[in-house]
C-alpha cells in the first residue's frame, strides 16, 4: 500500500514512519490484539521495520502477548530538551502499550480526554525512529480513542477483525461505517475473519463452523473491501499469546504461514 496522508502531521517523531495501520474490531474478544501482534511479527519476519502501539485502554494485551508484564519503558532527552519515551523492543518489534504505564492489577478509570492525551503521547513523544509499519491495536468499538487517532495522525488504512458470528458482524459493520464517515475517511485495507472454524486433532479433515460460516467474507464483499483471510480456532494461538510469544514466531506452525499470507495482502 502507499501511505495516504489524510490528516496533518503534528509531530516530527512520525516523519520516518511510512505506514500507520489501524487494527480495529466492532466487539471485544474477537481476537483483534491477537491479530495485531501476529501481523506485526509476520511483517517483521518479512524484513520490514515494525512498531506496535497498544491503544486498547480498557484491556491492554500487548504486555501479556509479548511477555512484558513488568516492563517499564525508559526515556531519553533530545538535544532540543524534549523527553522521548523509548519503545521496548522485543522479537524485533518496537512496542508501546498504555499497560506499561499502569499497574497491571489495577483498573485504569480513564476519562475520555485523559485517555486521548495518553494515546497521543505514545505517538508524538516516543522515539520510533524509522519504521515501515506502525500497527495500532485500537480498543473495540467506536469511541474517543478512535476519533483522537483518526483525527490526529496520518493513517494509511484500517484492518478490520471479526468473527463470523452475527452479533460480531453487526458491530463490525458500524466500525466499517465509522472509517468511511466524512471527516474520518480512512481507507479500509480489508477484513480478517478470526475464529473461522475449528478442526479437532482426532478429525483432521473436519471443519466445524462454530460461529457460523463465511460471515467475514460476506461482510467484505458487501462493503466492497478486500477479504484478507481467515484464521481457524486453534488452542496454540491462545497458549502462545498467554505465554508471551505469539504463534507467528513459530515458523514451523502452519499458522505462521497464515499470518504471513495475511501480512502480504496488507503490505
Ligand atoms: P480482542 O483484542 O479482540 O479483545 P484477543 O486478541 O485478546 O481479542 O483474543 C481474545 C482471546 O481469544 C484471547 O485469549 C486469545 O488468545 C484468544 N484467541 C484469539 N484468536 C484466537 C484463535 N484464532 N484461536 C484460538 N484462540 C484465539
Amino acid at each position: 500500500i502507499t501511505s495516504r496522508v489524510t490528516k496533518p502531521v503534528d509531530s516530527s517523531q512520525l516523519d520516518n514512519i511510512k505506514n500507520i495501520i489501524l487494527v480495529s474490531s466492532g466487539k471485544g474478544g474477537v481476537g483483534k490484539s491477537t491479530v495485531a501482534s501476529n501481523l506485526a511479527i509476520a511483517l517483521a519476519a518479512d524484513g520490514a521495520k515494525v512498531g506496535l502501539i497498544d491503544a486498547d485502554i480498557y484491556g491492554p494485551s500487548v504486555p501479556t502477548m509479548f511477555g512484558l508484564i513488568d516492563a517499564k519503558p525508559n526515556a531519553r532527552e533530545t538535544a532540543a530538551g524534549k523527553t522521548l519515551i523509548l519503545p521496548i523492543e522485543k522479537y524485533g518489534i518496537k512496542l508501546l502499550s498504555l499497560g506499561f504505564f499502569a499497574d497491571p492489577n489495577q483498573p485504569v478509570p480513564w476519562r475520555g480526554p485523559m485517555a486521548s492525551n495518553a494515546i497521543k503521547q505514545l505517538f508524538n513523544d516516543a522515539d520510533w525512529g524509522e519504521l515501515d509499519y506502525l500497527i495500532v491495536d485500537l480498543p473495540p468499538g467506536t469511541g474517543d480513542i478512535h476519533i483522537t487517532i483518526t483525527q490526529s495522525f496520518p493513517i494509511a488504512g484500517a484492518v478490520i477483525v471479526t468473527t463470523p458470528q452475527q452479533v460480531a458482524l453487526a458491530d463490525t459493520r458500524k466500525g466499517l461505517q465509522m472509517f468511511r464517515m466524512p471527516g474520518i475517511n480512512i481507507p479500509i485495507l480489508g477484513v480478517i475473519e478470526n475464529m473461522a472454524y475449528f478442526t479437532p486433532a482426532e478429525l483432521p479433515d473436519n471443519r466445524y463452523y462454530i460461529f457460523g460460516r463465511n460471515g467475514g467474507r460476506a461482510l467484505a464483499s458487501g462493503f466492497e473491501v478486500p477479504f484478507l483471510g481467515e484464521i481457524p480456532i486453534v488452542q496454540s494461538i491462545t497458549e502462545a499469546g498467554d505465554k508471551g510469544a505469539p504463534i507467528a514466531l513459530n515458523l514451523e506452525s502452519p499458522l505462521a504461514a497464515v499470518f504471513s499470507e495475511i501480512a502480504g495482502r496488507v503490505a
